[in-house]
Parts: structure tokens; C-alpha cells; sequence
């Protein structure tokens, strides 16, 4: 075994991991990578088909951003923000803010305040307290409470936990968390109302769809409000919801529970941790011709503008931890007083507003607003529909859900029935090992294989990681 991968046995404990599985095999170690190619200590090559776990946006050594951090690098790595300002992280905010803003937004509405922190969790914990202050400042809630969709992941930490409802992180952390509701997703694909119809294509049947879903959204509101203590916040992936099986929404699904909440006076914590940075690609309407006006964030593709934005994952490109939570001026001015009125907003970390990552992030909006990065995603867009439309042929892939450059493939026992395999039957798991070993790496959720390229990944490229995938999923469970 290779002397680094002896060391990691020895010492590290993986995340989300099973460690007497991963103690059993040798692990990939990754030596550098280029492009949408990591490369590992003894020179082999892979794709990498999930981003790095959905962080990367241009690939892996750009030299774009390569040069940021290394010109930051020599003016300085980290200054606090307890107390200074910086350059890098005012340019970004800037930035941000204008992205997060679209020109035909009201001033009230507009997301021009920037709250930094390093990673998804910290930035949905960020909007989490202030959510929840703000509605006990503003006289709304005594006793907040939140609402998200059943399946909804929003980060490890206890309060993003809480907000997130995968039973598995629940039992195992119950007695930790607080209460939150939950409301079905528009899972299509498994509706009880059985709207969608299963069907070997991309179209599906969405004509008797009267938006049941949307209706479940508008009880619960009205059965809160009924309390007397209505909700602070409803959280939303919007357009696709990630670790909870690439889910995606059914297109006016994110517009209608938008206006829910908006009569109900809640207000609206868009995660973007995953879809955010131009992931959900190009709406279907109405095109720019100009890359700055797209729209960069899944909830602008339907014309939604949240309270709160929180943002990780792709904010620097992938290459350093930050995030960011955006919200208004609203919000805001709810934290201001005097400081004998201690009405603060207590909350920071060591890192926050760090200069590395500023840089990368301020290099990296850059990219992504630039003509090139913005034609490489449409074909890549493009080409991802074109090549998934190959994997209908197989018995045991049961449906295909893709917005934009994300993808997930729900693989079943049979696609007629739609029955599931067994979560111990590890169908995901084998055929992202099956795919490791034809040069291509992702991870699975659970059954649903998920496909997120980098933005600079060739069709060649993309075909081979849709071609490993087939015949992995043919290789495990051919009869
Ligand atoms: C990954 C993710 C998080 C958590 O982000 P971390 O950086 O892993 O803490 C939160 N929300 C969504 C939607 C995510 O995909």
C-alpha cells in the first residue's frame, strides 16, 4: 500500500464514512488534478463527475484562480473581521450583492447585506438566527419556528441538522435537535397523487398535475397561523433539492410556495449552497445575450427573490472554504440600536471574511460571468440531455432528473414497478465503485447517482463518465 494511503489508514476518519469499509481497500489518493481530470499518487487519471462533492465550478488548477490566491498570497492570507475591513471581501460582497440583486428588483427586496462564514452549514446557521431573531424583533413569533421539505438537507451542524429532515441524521442526533415541520417535496417521480407517469423518456405526464404538493405548503401555513404563532421562515433548495436524492421541482412549483409564504408575511431562506453559481444552468425563457445578466442563482430562474441567500460550495470555485449568507436591509436595520441595547447580531468565526478566499471568489464570479464560461455551460447543458437520454434503455434505472449541470439517475430493481432496492443492498455504492474503476468518480445518494461536472468538462468527457455509468449500472445487476 502506498505509504500516504498507509497514514491515512492509521490516522484520518473519513466524513459520512463507514470506516471498517474503508479500512478494508487501499483509497484513491488524490495527488493534483487539472481541468475536469484528478490525478492520484500513482498517475492514474479520473473524471471527476461530482465537483469534488459539488464544489468545483471551472476545474481543478485554473489559472485564474490559481493566480488570485497567489497574488493575494503575497500581500497577505487571513486579517480578522472582528474589527477591519478588507479589500478582497468588500470587492466580493459588492459582487454578490449585484448578482444576488437583479435589475428589476425593488429596493426592499434587494440582497445588498453579506455575512460571511466558511462552509454551507455555518451559512444556513447564519440564516437560521437571524431568521429567527428578526421574527421576535419584528413582534411576529415569541417562539420561531421553521418549515422545510421533507428530505431537505441543510448541513452537518445541530441547528442546519435541525432544519433538515433525512431520518437517518435524526435518529441518530434526536435528542440534540430542535423542532422544525416538514411538508412533502415534489418528489415526481414518487407522487402519491401519481401525476407523473413512469415513462422511457424525458417527458413526463405533468397534465394532471393540479400542484397537490403546492397545496400541502398552503395548509400547513394556514394550520400555523391558526396558533397564533405563524412561521418565521420556510427553507428551500430551490429548484432541485440535493442530498435528499437530486429532487427536482416541477417548473412554478418554487413561484407558487414563494407566494405562500410571501402572503403569509414568513419570509423565504433560499439554500444555494449546492444550486447556486450558474448549477441549475439557463432558464428556458427568455435569453440575454449578455453573460452578466444571467441569472446566476436557481431561485431568479423563476423569477423568486428570497429573504435569505446562503451560499458555499462554488463560492470561490471550490478551491477554499467560505460562504456567505445575503439578505436585506430589512433585516439588517433589525440588528441596529445602540450597543447598550445589545442588540448585535452575536455570531462569527475565526475565518470569517478570510482574504484567500475572497480573492478566489472574486476571480471565480469573474470567470463565470465571462462569454466563454457562459457558452461552455450551455453545451454542456446540451450535452448532458443528450447523452442521459442513453440510460432509459436500462432495466434498472428508473428515472432521470437534470436541471441544468446537475443530474441525478434513480436506479431501481425494476423501472416497470419502480420498486427501490434495499438501502443495504448498496446499488448506489457498487456502481460508483464499478464507475471508479472505468476512470470516473462520483458518490451516490442512497440509489440516486449524481452527476454534476465541472463547467469546463469537454463532450468527450461527459461522454465517457454517461457511457461508465451505463455499463456499471449493466455490470451490477445484469440478470
Ligand atoms: C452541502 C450542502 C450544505 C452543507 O454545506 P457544507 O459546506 O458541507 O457545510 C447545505 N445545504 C446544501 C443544499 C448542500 O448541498
Amino acid at each position: 500500500m502506498h505509504r500516504i494511503a498507509q497514514l491515512d489508514h492509521k490516522h484520518v476518519w473519513h466524513p459520512f464514512t463507514q470506516m471498517r469499509d474503508w479500512l478494508k481497500e487501499e483509497p484513491i489518493v488524490i495527488a493534483s488534478g487539472r481541468g475536469a481530470v484528478l490525478r492520484d499518487v500513482h498517475g492514474n487519471e479520473y473524471l471527476d463527475a461530482n465537483s469534488s462533492i459539488w464544489t468545483n465550478l471551472h476545474g481543478h488548477a485554473h489559472p485564474k484562480i490559481n493566480s488570485a490566491i497567489q497574488q493575494q498570497l503575497k500581500k497577505i492570507s487571513h486579517s480578522s473581521a472582528l474589527g477591519f475591513a478588507s479589500e478582497p471581501a468588500s470587492l466580493l460582497a459588492e459582487k454578490l450583492a449585484k448578482a444576488a440583486s437583479p435589475r428589476n428588483r425593488k429596493p426592499q427586496t434587494k440582497l445588498e447585506k453579506v455575512f460571511y462564514s466558511d462552509d454551507g452549514s455555518t451559512a444556513m446557521e447564519v440564516a437560521l438566527k437571524l431568521a429567527y431573531e428578526f421574527a421576535r424583533r419584528s413582534g411576529r413569533s415569541k417562539n420561531p419556528r421553521f418549515l422545510s421539505l421533507e428530505g431537505a438537507y441543510h448541513g452537518d451542524t445541530v441547528g442546519a441538522v435541525s432544519l433538515g429532515h433525512i431520518d437517518l441524521f435524526h435518529k441518530a442526533y434526536s435528542g440534540l435537535l430542535f423542532k422544525t415541520d416538514k411538508v412533502a417535496a415534489p418528489y415526481c417521480y414518487r407522487c402519491p397523487y401519481n401525476r407523473a407517469q413512469p415513462e422511457r423518456g424525458d417527458a413526463r405526464d405533468y397534465r394532471k398535475c393540479n400542484f397537490e404538493c403546492v397545496k400541502l405548503v398552503e395548509q400547513k401555513f394556514a394550520a400555523q397561523r391558526k396558533t397564533k404563532n405563524p412561521y418565521a421562515a420556510m427553507v428551500v433548495e430551490p429548484l432541485m433539492q440535493g442530498a435528499a436524492g437530486m429532487i427536482a421541482q416541477p417548473e412554478g412549483w418554487l413561484k407558487r410556495v414563494a407566494e405562500i409564504i410571501r402572503s403569509d408575511g414568513a419570509q423565504l431562506i433560499a439554500d444555494e449552497v449546492m444550486t447556486g453559481f450558474g448549477r441549475t444552468g439557463f432558464p428556458s425563457g427568455l435569453r440575454t445575450r449578455n453573460p452578466k445578466l444571467e441569472p446566476l442563482f436557481a431561485c431568479h430562474k423563476e423569477d423568486v427573490q428570497p429573504d435569505f441567500l446562503a451560499l458555499a460550495k462554488g463560492m470561490t470555485g471550490g478551491y477554499l472554504p467560505m460562504a456567505a449568507t445575503l439578505t436585506t436591509q430589512k433585516v439588517f436595520d433589525a440588528f441596529l440600536g445602540e450597543y447598550a441595547d445589545f442588540k448585535t447580531f452575536f455570531h462569527g468565526h475565526s475565518f470569517t471574511g478570510n482574504q484567500l478566499g475572497s480573492a478566489a471568489a472574486l476571480a471565480s464570479l469573474e470567470i463565470l460571468q465571462s462569454r466563454e464560461s457562459d457558452s461552455a455551460r450551455r453545451s454542456l447543458q446540451q450535452n448532458l440531455r443528450d447523452e442521459l437520454q442513453q440510460l432509459w434503455r436500462l432495466e434498472n434505472v428508473g428515472d432521470i432528473r437534470q436541471v441544468g449541470l446537475v443530474a441525478g439517475i434513480e436506479l431501481v430493481k425494476n423501472w416497470r414497478t419502480r420498486e427501490p432496492f434495499a438501502l443495504r443492498v448498496r446499488a448506489g455504492i457498487r456502481v460508483c465503485e464499478a464507475m471508479a474503476r472505468r476512470g470516473v468518480l462520483t458518490r451516490p445518494i442512497g440509489n440516486v447517482i449524481a452527476i454534476l461536472p465541472p463547467y469546463c468538462t469537454t463532450g468527450k468527457q461527459l461522454a465517457k463518465i454517461i457511457s461508465a455509468l451505463g455499463e456499471s449500472v449493466e455490470e451490477n445487476f445484469k440478470k
